[in-house]
């Protein structure tokens, strides 16, 4: 997958992009990423990319002359397909698992990141595909939301992890969250780590396992437990 993205501060992901998985993933060719400092396409002395809102209030806006002229840059270069261009922004759709799956499926990204009090609406009308939010508060800039987005995305494209059943077993890819987990000692403290995971019998512990997941949603997100009903009278329905 490559990635673009269009950001005021390139340098907030140096550290995100050299370390650990996201590193391996590049180290690999699964995963490219291309930063474009937006300043780079300006065309005043002073590289200015914003402006005071029209109608007054506080804040500054980023001009849309710089973003169109960026994506139209970062686009006319391509040969085969063009990006899917997402702003990230406090007002996008909330990003989930199931988002994630849908745009680890596509081989091209191209995020731009607002910052100030946002981007010109003429960008959200006539230059982006989709906005994306990483939850209801608001950030100072969009730079942690795109690495977010890139950390999820890349884990799950296939050959990014070690093994494949992390994945599968992770929370929410069957909607439910994942059970608990144990590793060494098997009693720390006094506290035991259960039987079951101990017995070697791998009939049993899958069967622990599973009723864990639906216990620990039930617990701490019993809402998700809902959209499984509603999956099941879905297929129900369709069989
Ligand atoms: N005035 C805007 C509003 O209330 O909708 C908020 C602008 S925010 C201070 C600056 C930039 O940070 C946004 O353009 C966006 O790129 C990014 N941002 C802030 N919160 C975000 C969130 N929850 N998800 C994704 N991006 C966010």
């Amino acid at each position: 997958m490559q990635v673009d993205i269009i950001t005021l501060f390139p340098s907030m992901f140096k550290g995100f992009l050299e370390e650990s998985i996201i590193k391996r993933a590049q180290d690999k060719g699964i995963l490219r990423v291309n930063l474009h400092n937006l300043r780079q396409f300006t065309h005043n002395r002073h590289k200015t990319v914003d402006d005071l809102p029209f109608g007054g209030g506080g804040g500054m806006v980023i001009k849309p002359e710089p973003l169109f002229e960026a994506v139209e840059n970062i686009v006319g270069g391509r040969v085969k397909s063009t990006p899917h261009i997402i702003l990230l922004s406090p007002q996008g759709t909330s990003l989930n698992q199931e988002k994630i799956k849908e745009l680890a499926s596509k081989d091209n990204l191209l995020l731009i990141c607002g910052h100030y009090e946002g981007v010109d609406e003429r960008v959200k009308e006539h230059l982006i595909d989709e906005e994306i939010s990483i939850g209801d508060y608001v950030l100072t800039g969009g730079e942690l939301a795109a690495m977010v987005l890139i950390d999820a995305v890349t884990r799950i494209i296939p050959g990014v992890l070690g093994s494949e059943n992390s994945v599968r077993e992770d929370s929410f890819y069957d909607i439910l969250l994942d059970y608990p987990q144990y590793t060494r000692p098997a009693i720390f403290r006094g506290w035991k780590v259960p039987e079951v995971l101990l017995s070697g019998n791998h009939q049993k512990i899958n069967y622990w396992r599973k009723r864990k997941k639906i216990e620990v949603t039930l617990k701490k997100r019993p809402d998700l437990l809902k959209k499984v009903k509603l999956k099941q009278e879905d297929k129900q329905k369709q069989d």
